[in-house]
């Protein structure tokens, strides 16, 4: 992060390198290519925070992918989950009998998630699959099948490659831990 001297005045720590999140990312690039050979696959961002995870993936992935976005939220500009999903952008396309890869920054609680899979299989996808860059493991409270994880992270809030905190931060190119001192005085 030496490029980032504004930003980083806020930052704890760096807890994943963009080094290695590209590194990842190529992986699961490719696992994603040989899983989906000869399908219809559709790629859903969650905007906003999936957009560098999304961007970065399907420049990895080797198949005529198609791209859609959903912006689903149970987060405010606090850093708790308001434990409820809210739909403020559906969909431009149907997605009956595609196979659908939903692309998420982080996977928490597991509420979002949990209620948005079921959603688009209801809309008739033939297959509903996740990635998720980043997995608070310790922290689910709702069963979700994640077939594709970037990398399981400790319970601490971040920022960075996507993640915001009250907006802001989500240009940090690594994945970060934000100074408690930035939302205690907030
Ligand atoms: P869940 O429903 O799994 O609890 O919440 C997932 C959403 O919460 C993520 O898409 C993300 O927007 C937000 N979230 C969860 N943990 C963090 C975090 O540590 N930092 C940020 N910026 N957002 C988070």
């Amino acid at each position: 992060m030496n490029n980032m001297k504004n930003l980083g005045k806020d930052i704890k720590t760096v807890l994943i390198t963009k080094e290695q999140i590209e590194k990842r990312v190529e992986e699961l690039g490719r696992q994603i290519t040989k899983d989906y050979e000869g399908k219809d696959v559709v790629l859903v961002g969650i905007l906003k925070g999936a957009m560098p995870f999304l961007c970065d993936l399907m420049r990895s992935i080797d198949l005529p992918v198609t791209l859609d976005t959903m912006c689903v939220s149970s987060y405010g500009n606090s850093t708790v989950s308001s434990g409820h999903v809210n739909i403020k952008k559906d969909l431009d396309r149907d997605i009956r009998g595609k196979n659908v890869i939903v692309v998420e920054d982080i996977i928490d609680t597991g509420i979002t998630m949990s209620a948005l899979v079921p959603l688009l299989k209801q809309r008739g996808a033939a297959s509903v699959e996740l990635a998720i860059c980043l997995n608070k493991k310790e922290r689910r409270e709702k069963e979700v099948d994640v077939k594709y994880v970037g990398f399981d992270i400790p319970d601490e809030f971040i920022v960075g490659y996507g993640c915001d905190y009250a907006e802001k931060y989500r240009n940090l190119p690594d994945v970060c831990v934000l100074d408690s001192r930035v939302y205690t005085k907030a």
